[in-house]
């Protein structure tokens, strides 16, 4: 039984102002939602004062990238504890604009990830394969190299995004069905990293194009735990539509 987790991406958007103008129309919109975990990770300058807005709120925060050193000569680089101070509780790590844009590996992203769960910070892992892998049928044989690389040395405290490139921020979404293959596939190799019954709790969320009119398909299937949203969380109202397309409470099984 797991609990949905849906988390906004708002990548290089918004302002700190309009941070807290966002929390306080999405936070009415949402205050009675008791069984989904909801998530804003907000440009780095908009962190401590999102948090603060939504302090008297179950919402959290959380960063779009990390640098997994304490600190040092790193420039334009934030680390885990400056995170925290500013309120998060989750970081986005190896988000496929990151990998492609800026070079980042899976060995690097694995680095992330240890160092986010050592302080105590819940990492949101991303996975996806890009167009061609698909149409050469390499999909499962990228996830799975995704997977083990960029897990080396993880413990199982962590979320997954599986996020198809070729659907992120295109218009094009996988259909349920694919989607539901590949968190199946996703949920069966962290079964062989972490064992069954750790596999069976982590939560796999999807991202690439979610809306509120293809949500409630999408987190119906068995192995889509929530989502990761990019355009459409940046409205209040789209994204609170997109958290009540959440079935069931933590008492329902899913
Ligand atoms: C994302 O950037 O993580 C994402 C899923 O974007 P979009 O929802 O816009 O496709």
């Amino acid at each position: 039984m797991r609990r949905a987790i849906i988390a906004a991406n708002w990548k290089m958007q918004k302002t700190a102002a309009e941070a807290v103008a966002f929390a306080e129309k999405l936070a009415p919109l949402i205050r009675d939602v008791e069984h989904v975990d909801v998530v804003v990770a907000p440009p780095y300058t908009a962190l401590a004062a999102l948090a603060a807005a939504l302090s008297a709120d179950r919402i959290e925060v959380a960063a779009q990238n990390v640098h997994p050193e304490a600190s040092g000569a790193y420039t334009g680089e934030i680390s885990l504890e400056m995170l925290r101070e500013a309120g998060c509780s989750r970081v986005i790590v190896g988000h496929s604009e990151r990998r492609a844009q800026f070079g980042e590996t899976s060995a690097f992203v694995a680095q992330k990830v240890c160092a986010a769960q050592a302080a105590g910070l819940e990492p949101i892992v991303c996975v996806g394969e890009v167009l061609a892998e698909r149409e050469a049928g390499q999909t499962e044989a990228v996830i799975g190299r995704q997977l083990e690389e960029s897990l080396e040395g993880a413990s199982p405290d962590l979320v997954i995004a599986y996020e198809p490139v070729w659907a992120i921020g295109t218009g094009r979404t996988a259909t349920p069905d694919t989607a539901q293959e590949v968190h199946a596939f996703i949920r069966k190799r962290l079964g062989l990293r972490f064992g069954p019954r750790p596999a069976e709790a982590i939560r796999i969320q999807y991202g690439g194009s979610v809306k509120p009119e293809n949500a409630a398909d999408l987190l119906a299937c068995p192995d889509i735990d929530g989502a990761l949203v990019g355009g459409a969380s940046l409205d209040p109202e789209s994204f609170s539509a997109i958290i009540r397309s959440c079935p069931a409470g933590p008492e329902s099984p899913r």
